[in-house]
């Protein structure tokens, strides 16, 4: 359930979540979305940048990364190393009821340095006093990931 296009070739599903957005196609974006659909963790603006093909134009990227964030395509993962990563918002999860909400679990490993989405691990809802009003909740939690235990 996690993967709304199972079968869908990371191409497919990028042109599909920028078709779903009303978002023009372009080579950039088909790219960036693309990378962050394949690497299957959150990936800096820097990450992103060093992925692409050559000749990627640096504006662009960032502007890309923007719009993405601003169409809930993408989310920004806290990272004490990178600032930020972004990851793609899945929309089995990042969707409930028409609201936008990110309130699932995010690991960073400390062995591979890897930003995983634990996107089953949703967020117990937090007794936030009145007169405050969360935009977004962001918890990272550090440990050995799955693939690091494994022995890769
Ligand atoms: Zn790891
Ligand atoms: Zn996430």
């Amino acid at each position: 359930m996690s993967h709304v296009h199972a079968l869908a070739t990371p191409q497919d599903q990028a042109n599909q979540l920028l078709a779903a957005r009303d978002l023009r196609i372009t080579k950039p974006r088909h790219e960036v979305l693309t990378l962050l659909l394949q690497a299957d963790k959150a990936l800096s603006t820097h990450e992103i940048e060093q992925r692409l093909p050559a000749g990627a134009d640096r504006v662009t990227v960032y502007r890309t990364i923007k719009t993405f964030v601003q169409a809930g395509l993408l989310h920004a993962v806290p990272d004490e190393a990178y600032g930020q990563r972004y990851a793609v918002c899945d929309l089995g999860h990042c969707h409930t009821e028409g609201t936008h909400a990110h309130d699932h679990l995010h690991f960073k490993c400390n062995s591979c340095g890897d930003t995983l989405c634990l996107e089953d691990v949703s967020l117990p809802p937090l007794p936030i006093p009145p007169g405050y009003t969360v935009d977004e909740i962001t918890v990272v939690a550090k440990g050995i990931c799955h693939a690091c235990q494994a022995g890769n």
